[in-house]
């Protein structure tokens, strides 16, 4: 089964999130359980909790097909101890936000280097931020998504992905979100039939398809390698619809949350009917 979504807005309240979802006719979601742009939130109520929970139930939604998505603000990979410091902190809130929803993923994009330490180094600072925060919670999978490679953002490359992954101590709780647009972006071709496959075999080889947890369904505004992280509709940018029939059509994108991060909200529920038009029987 195929569980289309999108990054839903959380406005007046977690709790309205799957409210939101179901109104555009998603089957699963993402959000930002707090405000994406400042470190630190309020905590939630014991409303906001059972609501949202209760919101679950009401409009059909399995925790196992939302994806929560942390704040743009937090670098795992920091070269310096306090930014490091203060973005273990805002993750371990995040992992913990989710926990209290009862939430099973938390998503985020790895680090960055920021030019002051080596890729290497920071990669492994963010598996340890990411051994850090499974210690000290339950049930919440840490979702590493792959990145457009825009400046010193590490993991754009599947090597990087398999590094990090290679040094978490709890396997069982790590998988990836393969974005389409920053695959592409990065230099992974999946708009061509060969190219797509091409792909999809190298994650095997390199990550292991059992770590794919996730995709982000995005058409990117630049080319093949561009690097720059534009998102764009579907099936208006340089992506075109090929690589979204062939994800619609291959098992191996079943049974996980497959997430739009299109520009123009307003056609979600339009793009969410196209993608399931493309299922051939
Ligand atoms: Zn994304
Ligand atoms: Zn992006």
């Amino acid at each position: 089964m195929k569980i289309v979504g999108a990054h839903i807005s959380t406005s007046g309240g977690v709790e309205n999130a799957p409210i939101n979802a179901f109104q555009i006719g998603a089957k699963g979601f993402a959000l930002f359980t707090k405000n994406q742009r400042q470190w630190v939130a309020k905590p939630f109520s014991a409303e906001n909790i059972s609501g949202f929970r209760d919101n679950l139930d009401k409009y059909g939604y399995s925790a196992d097909f939302i994806l929560p998505h942390d704040s743009y603000l937090i670098n795992l990979g920091h070269p310096e101890k306090e930014g490091l410091d203060k973005s273990r902190e805002a993750f371990l809130d995040e992992m913990q936000r989710c926990e209290l929803l009862g939430l099973k993923l938390l998503n985020f994009h790895p680090g960055s280097h920021l030019n002051k330490i080596d890729p290497e180094k920071s990669l492994l600072r963010i598996a340890e931020s990411i051994n850090i925060a499974l210690d000290k919670t339950r049930g919440v999978t840490a979702v590493i998504e792959n990145t457009a490679g825009q400046g010193s953002n590490l993991g754009f490359e599947f090597e990087q992905l398999a590094f990090i992954i290679e040094n978490i101590e709890d396997k069982s709780r790590v998988g990836i979100c393969f974005d389409t647009c920053h695959g592409f972006v990065a230099g992974y071709d999946i708009k061509t039939s060969n190219g797509f496959d091409d792909t999809f075999g190298k994650f095997d080889e390199i990550i292991g398809l059992n770590y794919l947890k996730a995709l982000h369904l995005n058409d990117a505004k630049k080319g093949l390698g561009s690097k720059v992280d534009r998102h764009e509709s579907i099936g208006k940018g340089e992506l075109g619809l090929d690589p979204f029939i062939r994800i619609m059509n291959s098992p191996l994108f079943d049974n996980m949350p497959l997430i739009l991060e299109t520009p123009d909200e307003e056609i979600w529920s339009e793009e969410i009917k196209l993608l399931y038009s493309l299922i051939r029987n």
